[in-house]
């Protein structure tokens, strides 16, 4: 059991005595001080906040799987500050379509999957031979991985199947007394995981969608490369094994309306048009509902014209509604382009029906 701190970085007038507000270098250095202890410590990155240990230690990073409630067989994504730290860890040459997107988006959320190196251990991998990369773009993150001078495994900083956390308050909701250090950068910027891919000769495979998209993906290797991404139900034995868990899933049922649905005949249908249903739709949908004879709360998750926005707050929107006593939350769908794959990736995880 640890007495969890909270590091605010200076950035505007919020007390409480839980939290220490504290300039960012001096936060960063306390941070760096914990993980070369072995110890795991929350940092915000531009995807989720992360929950940071040194790749290397398998003491460590074993520290990670409890905190969260992870399944061991869930492998770790690396972090990384200089492209130098990954010959450490890989074996093998990086090969050209790896190259040209590492100079692209990195740093940024794009996660690379390598064969691994015999330093990085098995724990961090879950037994596999591949060993998943990134540099964030957080200068938070970019500077904790800079003071330690460590490669640090990092999956995101909240209890194993919750909503992955966007803002530190929802690190501390899930992990408080489970790990020494939270240090709260404000809210990520992009607000879903990096997407992860895979390259084999001739083809990448997508096995995780997030912000970089599979056109920008094919923009930088379309001419040589394949570019797929990978339906997990494709797979006997998922690529990357993080898929075949239930995931980002708030407590109360969740249910995905489909475009294609009508919002009050599902209503009428399964007699939920009543205060104990929550329904979370696009601000476009929310101007047609209001003329209906709706019962039920509704959320704005965000005009359909700013995908970006949506996905920001998915995540703080699916905690929040989840702590408000709802029986029953329905989301609509939003449209499978850019970063709305990478949304309704995460929604079909995290939902118990698709009407
Ligand atoms: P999270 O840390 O929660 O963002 O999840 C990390 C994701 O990366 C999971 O879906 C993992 O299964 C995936 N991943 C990590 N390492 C590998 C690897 N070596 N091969 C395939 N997928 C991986
Ligand atoms: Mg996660």
């Amino acid at each position: 059991m640890y007495k969890t701190a909270v590091l605010k970085i200076k950035r505007d007038l919020i007390n409480n005595k839980n939290i220490e507000i504290i300039e960012q270098t001096k936060a960063i250095k306390k941070a760096a001080e914990l993980i070369v202890e072995n110890e795991v410590v929350a940092f915000p990155t531009e995807t989720v906040y992360g929950l940071g240990a040194n790749a290397l230690k398998e003491k460590a990073v074993l520290k990670i799987f409890e905190a969260k409630g992870r399944p061991t067989d869930n492998p770790l994504i690396v972090h990384i500050s200089r492209r130098e730290q990954l010959f450490k860890l890989i074996k093998g040459c990086i090969l050209k379509a790896a190259d040209k997107l590492i100079d692209e988006f990195w740093p940024g959320p794009l996660t690379i999957i390598f064969k691994k190196s015999s330093r990085v251990p098995q724990i961090t991998t879950a037994g596999l031979d591949t060993v998943a990369v990134r540099m964030p773009s957080h200068p938070i993150a970019l500077a904790l991985i800079n003071q330690t001078e460590l490669p640090l495994a990092a999956p995101s900083a909240n209890s194993s199947g919750f909503p992955s956390p966007t803002h530190a308050e929802h690190v501390y909701s899930d992990l408080n007394g489970k790990i020494p250090l939270i240090v709260d950068g404000g809210i990520c910027d992009i607000g879903l995981e990096s997407t992860v891919i895979e390259i084999q000769s001739g083809q990448v495979n997508i096995l995780r969608p997030g912000a970089i998209t599979i056109e920008m993906i094919k923009g930088v290797v379309g001419n040589t490369h394949l570019v797929k991404t990978i339906n997990h139900k494709e797979h006997v034995r998922p690529k990357s094994p993080g898929m075949k868990y239930k995931h980002y899933a708030p407590s109360t049922p969740l249910w995905i309306v489909k475009k294609s649905s009508s919002i009050t005949k599902i209503l009428k249908k399964n007699d939920i048009n009543n205060e104990k249903t929550l329904i979370i739709v696009s601000s476009e949908t929310l101007q047609d509902l209001r003329s209906n004879q709706i019962k039920t709360k509704i959320k704005d998750l965000g005009s359909i014209n700013d995908l970006d926005y949506i996905a920001k707050n998915l995540f703080k929107i699916l905690r929040e509604s989840d702590l408000e006593g709802f029986k029953l939350i329905l989301i609509e769908e939003v449209s499978k382009r850019d970063i709305g794959i990478a949304v309704m990736n995460r929604l079909t995880k995290a939902a118990t029906k698709i009407i």
